[in-house]
């Protein structure tokens, strides 16, 4: 069994894009710079952004940081948008999610220039991805595609399984592994709250990437000998041993489901660094696609 180390294999990203970012600066070449948006004091999004933040200074982008208080109006967010559209130095911005409910979601994200659209969730990206042209990619996804390509895990011919189908995790997962292209070539069914004999058809999946956000929902007993396990899920539990005073729990019963596979993401270490590093690839392709 093989432990996929998103943590070592983000590190490896990021100094990768430095030496791509240093080479820039030497060709006299714009350096990216990245902007994130963030509305309200939601604890867990203001730890996103900020390790965002500190992800762009490590590789060497530029980075702004706009924070608009909890009642900000649509309106009022739309206009921050804009700006940001217009504003040449910015090559590409993210809008940190969730908004507070107030506002609507879909109309903000369909503001988003999709040249500087790095989180891909314009449905102008969306469509792009999903036809397999170059485009941004969500960053999950994403990273889970360059886990896989990096720990070379076989997908060609594989059956696959996504719990979950969100927008930015589940959907875009199987239309990434159902591609013409490694990784990928696999055999897709994503399932979702209202899938039936869910525990069975996992049971004959070769991989499993879980995300629906329930902690430990992955059992042995759902685990195929020799399966790939991907776990996205990320709950906050309390936990008062801890610092932070919380402690975050996957969607699979690692201990129990590990010995099981042939290759497992960890919570924490898997996906999520990984999910900051695409942003980060996302970031580093802007020149490119920013006048596609
Ligand atoms: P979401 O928007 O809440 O979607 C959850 C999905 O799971 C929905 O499609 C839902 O089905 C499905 N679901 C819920 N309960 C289910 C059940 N009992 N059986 C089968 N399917 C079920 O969540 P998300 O934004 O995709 O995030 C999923 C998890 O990944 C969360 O824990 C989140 O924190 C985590 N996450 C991690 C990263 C990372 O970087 N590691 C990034 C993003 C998200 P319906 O559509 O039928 O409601």
């Amino acid at each position: 069994m093989v432990v996929l180390d998103g943590k070592e294999t983000s590190a490896k990203i990021r100094a990768e894009l430095a030496e791509q970012v240093k080479a820039l600066k030497a060709e006299g070449g714009k350096v990216p710079h990245l902007a994130a948006i963030l509305v309200g004091e939601d604890g867990a999004s203001r730890t996103y952004v900020n390790a965002k933040v500190r992800d762009c200074e490590e590789v060497g982008f530029g980075s702004t940081l706009i924070k608009l208080p909890a009642e900000t109006t649509q309106e009022e967010l739309l206009k921050a948008i804009n700006k940001l559209n217009n504003d040449e130095d910015i090559d590409g911005y993210i809008v940190q999610l969730p908004l507070p409910k107030h506002i609507d979601e879909t109309a903000v994200l369909m503001a988003v220039d999709p040249k500087k659209d790095v989180d891909g969730f314009h449905p102008q990206n969306v469509g792009r991805m999903t036809l397999g042209l170059p485009t941004y990619i969500p960053a999950t996804p994403m990273g889970i595609v360059e886990l896989l390509r990096r720990y070379e895990v076989p997908t060609e011919g594989k059956d696959c399984v996504v719990i979950g189908r969100s927008h930015i995790v589940g959907s875009p997962m199987s239309i990434l592994l159902s591609q013409h292209n490694y990784p990928g070539n696999c055999t897709v069914t994503l399932c979702h709250s209202r899938t039936k004999n869910l525990e069975e058809i996992c049971r004959k999946a070769d991989i499993i990437v879980a995300a629906l956000g329930r902690p430990g929902f992955v059992t042995a007993d759902m685990v195929k000998e020799g399966a790939c396990v991907i776990d996205v899920g990320i709950t906050r539990v309390d936990d008062a041993t801890k610092k932070s005073g919380f402690r975050l729990l996957g969607d699979v019963d690692f201990d129990a489901v590990a010995p099981k596979c042939s290759f497992i993401t960890p919570v924490p270490g898997g996906v999520g660094p990984m999910t900051r590093a695409a942003l980060m690839m996302n970031t580093m392709k802007v020149t490119e696609l920013g006048q596609a």
